[in-house]
């Protein structure tokens, strides 16, 4: 757990704040993500808050906050169910990691139309993009267990007209190049340069980096089939390794595509 998510906070309003909370449950057992932020002069603005969970006024955010977070104390040992967030770029990249990226993004439309600078990280490039007129759409989706549609994986602009590999110049789904410091490579030509310039540690590494890179993937898709709206948690947790494991490989692939 960061720093951010445990962040509590006694009294609200609070000023330039985000808050992710449980929403209405349906099916049982599934919990739609919920957000809204206070703005730079403590104002309530309810951004994604439908069915029996929304918090739609001041009033309504203190009385459900309260109550929720007594149920959920009791429920989950102590944790209370929001996240407070920061409307900085460091809150902001924390939060586009805990909720499904649909959700993030409207959140994000509605925090730019108030004014907010926002950032948000290309799932492609991975570079952090400020404001979303570099915001080309999703290179993903899959169904949410229900009727729904899940939207995932934000790209930016340069990246959609990038589909091409650096090295041979093939065109691939943005989902199977691998960006190795901006430059993105198809499987093919990486296999290449990694038998030929990689160090048998290298090897070894990058072979093990892959497959718990391909534990973890699977473990966060089937939490997510099964939990399909909640991405706050153990999903995170999830992401979050997948995420170090990508950098980690995408250091040793960087030293050996660059080795002369
Ligand atoms: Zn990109
Ligand atoms: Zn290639």
């Amino acid at each position: 757990m960061s720093k951010l998510q445990t962040e509590v906070h006694k009294e609200f309003p609070d000023k330039n704040k985000l808050v992710q909370w449980r929403g209405g449950g349906y099916d049982g057992c599934i919990w739609e993500p919920s957000t809204g932020f206070f703005d730079d002069k403590g104002q309530w603005v309810p951004v994604i808050s439908r069915g029996a969970g929304k918090r739609d006024t001041l009033e309504e955010f203190n009385a459900k906050r309260k109550s929720e977070t007594q149920y959920w104390r009791a429920a989950k040992g102590g944790k209370a169910a929001d996240i407070v967030y920061s409307i900085t770029k460091e809150g902001l990249l924390e939060f586009q990691l805990n909720i499904r990226e649909d959700y993030f993004m409207e959140t994000l439309r509605k925090l730019e139309d108030s004014g907010y600078p926002v950032y948000w990280k290309c799932s492609c490039c991975n570079d952090v993009q400020e404001g979303l007129d570099s915001f080309h759409g999703f290179a993903s989706y899959r169904g949410d267990g229900g009727v729904g549609i899940i939207h995932s994986d934000p790209i930016c602009v340069d990246c959609s007209e990038r589909t091409q590999c650096c090295n041979c110049g093939e065109r691939c789904g943005t989902q199977e190049l691998v960006s190795v410091s901006g430059d993105l490579w198809c499987p093919d030509c990486l296999k290449v340069v990694v038998e030929a310039k990689a160090t048998p540690e290298e090897h070894k590494l990058l072979e093990t980096l892959e497959s718990d890179l391909k534990r973890f993937q699977e473990q966060t898709l089937q939490y997510c089939e099964l939990m399909p709206n909640i991405k706050t948690d153990i999903w995170a947790q999830y992401r979050k390794a997948c995420e170090a494991l990508e950098t980690e490989r995408e250091n040793i692939l960087y030293a050996v595509v660059t080795r002369g």
